[in-house]
Parts: C-alpha cells; sequence; structure tokens
C-alpha cells in the first residue's frame, strides 16, 4: 500500500481546491472558511460544479448535508446528481445553492422544544472548515443544522461558536504579552478511542447487544481481565488485519489514524490519531467510529462503541487530548524554552486550571450519558470527581509561584519566581497517572472521562468556553497596568488565581476512597449521575457564562437540558424492556428447559437405582427453583415500576426514578439471573456466554 499517494485521496481538501478551484475563487473560499462568512452564490456555484466532478471521479453518484443533531450521532440524506432533460436521459447536477444551504424535514430529531412542530424544517449550513468527502458513493458535505429561527439543533454550532470564543479572548492576552503577531488561535484536539470486537454472529444472538449496545445479563467468565496479558499484547492475525483495512479506509477519507493497540481488557481495543482543529477532529472522530462499525461487518466482527459493554470488564473511553495552537503555529500549552515563553505558557496553564475548577460541574455533564455513567468511578475509569494532575515538576513551579519563593532548576541554579524568570520546564512525559481525569501530558491536556460512544464535541465546548472566560478575567486585570508593571502584575494575578483554585489540583491516586473523602473536604463536585449533574447545567452561573460568550442562548441551554434527561430516561426504559424479555423468552426457556431435563433424568435413574439419592440433581433442582422464584418476584417489580416510571410528567423527577429505582432493580434481577446461569449448561442458552464471546476472537 503506497500510504501517500492514498491518504486523502477521498478528500476535497485544500490541496484539491487549491489544484482545481480557479484561483480567485480559490481564495475566496479560504476567506471564508478562516472568517466563517457567506459564500457569494456565484463563487459558491463554481465550487460546486467543481466539487461535483471530484466527486463523480471517485465514484459518487449522490451528496449529502452530513450533520450531527443531538442524538449524538450523525444523520444524512442522500440526493442524487441527477437532472433528467428532455430527451428521456439524464445529466449530473449540482448547484452552489445545493452546496452551502440543506433543508431537511427536520420534526423527528430533538429540539428540546426549541422547533415548534409547525415550522418543523431545520436548514443544514456548509461549514467550508471540515473538509467534505466521499465514501460509498455519496459526496459528505459537513454542515452545522439550525431551526429557521436560528436556534443550534447540533453539536457543531455551539463547538464553533466556543473556537471563535476562545481564539477572541486569547488573542487580547497574547497582545497583551507582547505577542502581536497572533491573529488567532485554534484549538486542537486528539481523541483515542476504544472499542470491541467480538463475534458477529455471537453479537446477532444477544438481543441486548442488538437494541442496547451493553450486555444486560450474563454471568462473568471464570477468566477476566486480571492476567493483564491484553494489554499492548500481540494482536490476533485476523484482528490485526481488521486494523490494517481499518487505517486503510480512514486514510483514504483524510482522517490521520496514527496509533493502534490491545487494550486492558480481553477483545478490547484502541486507536489514536493524530491531533487536528477540534472541528475537524469531532467530524474524524464521528466518522472513525462509523467505519469502525462498517469495517467490522466485512471480518465477522461487531464493533462495540458502548461505555460499558460487559459487566465486571473494563469499559470503554475516548481520551479527549486538548490544546491551543496561534496561526503562527505555537503550541500555548507548551513549557517553552525561555522565560518568555514559559510566562505565556503559565498564564495558559492558570486559565485551564481555574476554568477546570470553575466549570467541574459542566465538564462532568459534557460527558454524561446512561452509558459512560456505569462507567465513571469504576476501577478502570477516573471517578466522578473533577481534578487536575499536574505531574510533580510542574507542581514545584506552582508552589513557587504560589510562594514567591526560588526555584532550583535542573541544573540546580536558584531563580526568582518572577513572572519573567522561570526554570525551563521540561516536558515530562513518564510520569504519568492513569487515575486523574484531566491529566496535563507534557504540552497538552488529556481529559480522560469522555465516553466511547460520545461526540467529543461536549467536552471541547465546555473547555473553549470556560478558559476563555478564565483569559477574559485575567485580560481585565492586566489590560490597564503600565508596561513597567506588567511582570510584577501578571505575577500577583497568576497567583492569586492559583490560591483561588488549586483545590482542584490533585496528583494522587483517584481511584481510593480516601480520594473522595478529601475532594469533600476540598468542596469538589462528586456527581454520580447524568440525573445528579444536569441540573447545572440551567443553573444561572452557567446560563451567564455559556450566554456571555454567546455558545447557547438561555433557549438553547433548557432545551439541551430536557433532551439530556429524555434520552437518559429512554435509554434505560429500553434496557429494561430488553431485559425482561430476554429474561423472559431466552433465559427462562433454558432454564425450564434444564429443570425438566434434569428432572427427567433423576426419575429415570431412580427407576434403574430405586435406592439413590440424587443429591446432586436434587441440589441443582432445588438452587434453581428457589432463584426462579426470585426471579418471578424480581420481574414482576420491575415491570410494575418501568410502567410506574412512563407515567412520570417532569423530566428530572422521571431521569431520577430510572437511576434509582430502575437500574437497581435490573440489577437485582440480573443477580439472580447470573446466579442461575452460572450453574445452567452453555448449550441451554439461545444465547452465547461472556467467555465464548471474549475469548472467541481469531
Ligand atoms: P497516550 O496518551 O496513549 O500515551 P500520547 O500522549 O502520545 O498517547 O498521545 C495521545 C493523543 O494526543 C494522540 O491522539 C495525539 O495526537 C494527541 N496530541 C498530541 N499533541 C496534541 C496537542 N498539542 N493537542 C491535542 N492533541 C494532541
Ligand atoms: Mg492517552
Amino acid at each position: 500500500m503506497n500510504v501517500p499517494e492514498i491518504y486523502a485521496d477521498m478528500v476535497f481538501n485544500d490541496k484539491v481546491m487549491r489544484e482545481r478551484l480557479p484561483k480567485d475563487i480559490y481564495k475566496a473560499v479560504r476567506k471564508t472558511s478562516k472568517n466563517g462568512t457567506h459564500l457569494e452564490l456565484d463563487v459558491a456555484n463554481t465550487v460546486a460544479a467543481v466539487m461535483k466532478e471530484w466527486a463523480i471521479e471517485r465514484g459518487a453518484t449522490h451528496f449529502t448535508h452530513w450533520f450531527q443533531p443531538m442524538t449524538g450521532l450523525t444523520a444524512e440524506k442522500h440526493d442524487s446528481f441527477i437532472s433528467p432533460t428532455e430527451d428521456g436521459s439524464v445529466i449530473m447536477e449540482f448547484s452552489g445553492k445545493e452546496l452551502v444551504k440543506g433543508e431537511p424535514d427536520a420534526s423527528s430529531f430533538p429540539s428540546g422544544g426549541l422547533r415548534a412542530t409547525f415550522e418543523a424544517r431545520g436548514y443544514t449550513a456548509w461549514d467550508p472548515s471540515s473538509p467534505a468527502f466521499v465514501k460509498d458513493g455519496t459526496l459528505y458535505i459537513p454542515t452545522a443544522f439550525c431551526s429557521y429561527g436560528g436556534e443550534a439543533l447540533d453539536k457543531k454550532t455551539p463547538l464553533l461558536r466556543s473556537m471563535e470564543a476562545l481564539s477572541d479572548s486569547a488573542v487580547k492576552v497574547l497582545h497583551l504579552l507582547g505577542d502581536e503577531e497572533v491573529t488567532h488561535v485554534d484549538t486542537t484536539v486528539g481523541s483515542e478511542q476504544e472499542y470491541f470486537l467480538i463475534d458477529k454472529d455471537l453479537y446477532m444472538k444477544r438481543k441486548d447487544l442488538v437494541l442496547t449496545g451493553r450486555t444486560l445479563l450474563g454471568a462473568p467468565a471464570p477468566k477476566g481481565q486480571e492476567m493483564e496479558d491484553h494489554y499492548f499484547g500481540v494482536l490476533k492475525p485476523q484482528v490485526s488485519e481488521y486494523m490494517h483495512e481499518l487505517d486503510k479506509e480512514l486514510w483514504e477519507l483524510g482522517v490521520p489514524a496514527k496509533t493502534k493497540h490491545n487494550e486492558v481488557a480481553p477483545a478490547q481495543h484502541e486507536l489514536a490519531p493524530v491531533f487536528e482543529t477540534a472541528n475537524v477532529a469531532v467530524d474524524h472522530n464521528q466518522l472513525t467510529m462509523e467505519v469502525m462499525k462498517k469495517v467490522a461487518n466485512k471480518f465477522g466482527y461487531a464493533c462495540l462503541l458502548h461505555e460499558k459493554p460487559f459487566e465486571g470488564i473494563n469499559g470503554s473511553g475516548k481520551h479527549n487530548n486538548w490544546s491551543i495552537v496561534t496561526n503562527t503555529g505555537v503550541n500555548l500549552l507548551d513549557p517553552g524554552k525561555n522565560p518568555a515563553e514559559n510566562t505565556r505558557f503559565l498564564v495558559f496553564l492558570m486559565a485551564v486550571i481555574a476554568a477546570v475548577d470553575e466549570a467541574q460541574e459542566l465538564l462532568r455533564i459534557s460527558v454524561a450519558s446512561a452509558g459512560n455513567d456505569h462507567r465513571l468511578g469504576g476501577n478502570e475509569a477516573p471517578p466522578a470527581i473533577i481534578s487536575i494532575f499536574v505531574g510533580d515538576e510542574l507542581e514545584k513551579v506552582l508552589i513557587s509561584v504560589e510562594k514567591g519563593t526560588s526555584l532550583e532548576d535542573s541544573a540546580k541554579t536558584k531563580m526568582n519566581i518572577g513572572a519573567h524568570v522561570l526554570p525551563h520546564i521540561t516536558k515530562d512525559k513518564t510520569d504519568r497517572n492513569r487515575t486523574s481525569p484531566f491529566a496535563f501530558t507534557g504540552n497538552k491536556f488529556e481529559f480522560r472521562m469522555p465516553g466511547s460512544s460520545l461526540s467529543v464535541a461536549n467536552p471541547n465546548i465546555v473547555l473553549n468556553t470556560a478558559v476563555a472566560e478564565q483569559l477574559d478575567l485575567i485580560f481585565a486585570k492586566i489590560k490597564d497596568v503600565p508596561a513597567d508593571k506588567l511582570d510584577e502584575e501578571l505575577h500577583k494575578v497568576l497567583r492569586d488565581t492559583l490560591v483561588a483554585h488549586k483545590r482542584i489540583l490533585f496528583n494522587g491516586n483517584g481511584y481510593t476512597d480516601e480520594w473522595v473523602e478529601e475532594a469533600e473536604r476540598r468542596g469538589l463536585a462528586n456527581l454520580a449521575s447524568l440525573p445528579d449533574a444536569v441540573p447545572y447545567f440551567i443553573d444561572p452561573k452557567s446560563i451567564e457564562l455559556f450566554t456571555k460568550h454567546g455558545i447557547f442562548t438561555e433557549d438553547e441551554l433548557y432545551s439541551r437540558y430536557e433532551i439530556l434527561l429524555e434520552n437518559y430516561a429512554k435509554t434505560i426504559h429500553i434496557e429494561a424492556l430488553t431485559l425482561m424479555e430476554m429474561v423472559r423468552k431466552d433465559f427462562t426457556t433454558g432454564l425450564v428447559r434444564y429443570m425438566k431435563d434434569i428432572t427427567t433424568e433423576a426419575l429415570k435413574k431412580r427407576d434403574l437405582l430405586p435406592y439413590s439419592k440424587c443429591s446432586y440433581e436434587a441440589q441443582i433442582l432445588q438452587t434453581l427453583d428457589e432463584t426462579s422464584e426470585e426471579i418471578v418476584r424480581a420481574m414482576d417489580q420491575l415491570a410494575e415500576d418501568t410502567a410506574k416510571a412512563e407515567e412520570i410528567e417532569d423530566v428530572l423527577e422521571q431521569a431520577k426514578y430510572y437511576h434509582e429505582t430502575i437500574l437497581a432493580e435490573m440489577d437485582e434481577l440480573r443477580g439472580w439471573t447470573d446466579r442461575a446461569e452460572a450453574i445452567i449448561p452453555d448449550e441451554y442458552l439461545p444465547y452465547p456466554t461472556y467467555e465464548a464471546m471474549l475469548f472467541s476472537l481469531r
């Protein structure tokens, strides 16, 4: 495979535009994608014509406006290029209007009450900052999705707004610090994607996996991940072929897939891309998830992206690596090599520290989902408490900033920590704290709470906005300070910020009970579930933050609040129904058949050996009989309460009921069926066991 040749072959990127578009048109498009302005119709017409020709060469017959509604998935509706002519044949057409704007019937997408049904139409608008591409015979045009009133109905619009907000705030601060050349900053994101592969035939036999993405019952296999023999293990031959094909298809789509390896749990893997601008990285992560599933099918696998497909086995996350880069190419979270660079670094570092402290609830909400809640606080994922890990070296620097004391650098020279005389801070990649939800890793922050199936738009919207806010606060404090006092004043601002927010810093083990207690003493939020967290989304502080920076209007916030809660309730509702159906139809059938067979065998044995007590058979029968009584009881309870849940009108109350009552009852029911499953032979169950699913990859 000639990688440079196939790389981005299916992408209408800058290179293609430069080659194919007339010069003035190319310049106009560049300007649009940089400034977010509108494209003139004649320019759009030319771009559309060129794009169509290019796409047809790559086998495209259709185009689609590709968008990210608030389902968290992507949406697409395909239109062909054909236009019938009078002589009964067709020509292929694609106009500028079709490129820049679409009008999908949007009434079936969640809007949280934003879009009254009488004006069900929404519109999609081309986002030229994320390149169009051809996939499976269709030209995909990345778009933003809004209501006719202009409210955002998607994840891209607020993400783009938040990137702009951060850029504006960062540029102001940089100019004050003397970086006059910078006119724009971008947020960069690299999202590491974890996933499971299991045999597709086995997958199809499990209603829970097919309908809900996770196993709702199933006794643990005798072996789990305790041997730690899977992490970075040798790739199984067919898995390796799968990853190879996955890389190839992603590369063709211009997704910079870089690293692949086995993860901690059996049958679990990871793919990490090279980082890109946040907006493109989010689109590419959505594409990655899609292509992962598609390629899995080719190889007879099912790709599981749920956060917790298997009880007792590590779930899957998606680490969001995040930094800020200037249009002059400087990574603002890189400690730098000289004192001035160090100062700039410290300003941005402190803004992030303060932002994460101030927005801890919002960050928690940004990764909340029914699936991810199973993972956060489990033993494999960071706890639901947000804290920042900075590492030993940086901690020493921060202590010096706070105390105003001197610090020895690696060359043992003493330095005063004035803003302009900071020690050279080296990148430290070795000292990693895997238990921290938000870790500084040398020149970026790694947010480890996002779940594997979530769009990374949300965490980045919150991060960008919260950091913009803190940069504004710093700017306000130093903007009128005379140049000769700037260093001194800056140092004071940094120290004050640190003192106010240092409770968020924690270098220790985040998985311990001591940390939970300590975090409570520090006043940090510990929001275990989505219904616990989501009310913070619409509290006055959050409304103030998001509206001030133009990220969400108050209406948009309320709509998202409702959608989050509704989605949560619906997910658990479907899970409860699926669990009951599986127990009733699949599990109980197996159970009854096994009990009948044992009884028949025992009676036969009695005929032959009248003196036998049939102790073994009797014991199994008794256990299963007792368990089945409990199963019936637990099922009745769950059925009754699931019906009750549906009647609750208030969305928050309903979500809480699902969390506190329904999930707990599902767990109880599962406890009983799992206990029985452990003694029923596999062949009696119509669905595969944990052992079969987790240890059968070739
Ligand atoms: P790991 O966390 O698995 O040890 P790395 O830290 O090497 O792996 O990188 C993880 C991810 O961080 C990669 O996707 C990489 O592209 C991304 N990354 C590296 N630098 C940046 C940056 N400046 N901004 C955003 N993401 C980055
Ligand atoms: Mg990582």
